[in-house]
């Protein structure tokens, strides 16, 4: 809520803007019309609005141009495992990290390795796609100056703006069910 309130008030004066008819039209035509990670075309299987930068506290992705693009479902909903981490080892930023499970770094078990697996069998193949995707989508982002200019100073206060509304927001609901409760109890013992 607060995010997507954010991307308005920043996006207000850009010149493209993600909700113009142009900006989807780009998208498709930069990556050819194929979901970003996994190269799958999108012409017969689901598309999904995506953020490269997820929409939560951890990576306060805000819903601008150079963020949205469309992906397929399966890989929108695979890079939720990285979106979710508090810290992350593998790249500074959550669709960075979801394309470096390259099977090098991580754990036997880690369920992306296994995903991008899954995708390319051979290793050699699957580590050259995975490089190429995520300098692909380091050049789309390049294209929007004013995402670019905006990018550095968001990276760095917004998680720390989450986090401190976050923390707000709950001492402040606690706060509130506790008086609540204590009018009530004070109510319903006036009462008997
Ligand atoms: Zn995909
Ligand atoms: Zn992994």
């Amino acid at each position: 809520m607060f995010l997507h309130e954010l991307s308005r008030a920043i996006s207000k004066d850009w010149v493209l803007r993600v909700d113009q008819e142009q900006y989807g039209e780009l998208v498709r035509q930069y990556f050819s019309n194929r979901c970003p990670y996994c190269l799958i075309d999108l012409t017969n299987s689901t598309a999904i609005v995506e953020h490269l930068d997820g929409m939560n506290r951890y990576r306060a992705g805000l819903h601008v141009v150079g963020n949205v693009l469309v992906a397929c479902r399966k890989c929108n909903s695979e890079k939720r495992r990285d979106d979710s981490l508090k810290a992350l080892t593998l790249a500074s930023s959550g669709w960075a990290s979801f394309l470096s499970h390259d099977g090098m770094a991580c754990a036997s078990g880690c369920k992306t390795c296994r995903y991008w697996e899954s995708v390319w069998v051979d290793p050699g193949e699957r580590k050259k796609k995975l490089t190429e995707n995520l300098q692909r989508i380091i050049q789309f982002r390049a294209i929007f100056p004013e995402f670019q200019l905006a990018l550095p100073t968001l990276a760095q206060a917004l998680p720390i703006s989450l986090t401190k509304l976050y923390s707000d927001c709950q001492i402040f609901a606690e706060t509130e069910i506790k008086t609540l409760l204590l009018n009530f109890i004070a109510a319903s013992e006036n009462q008997s």
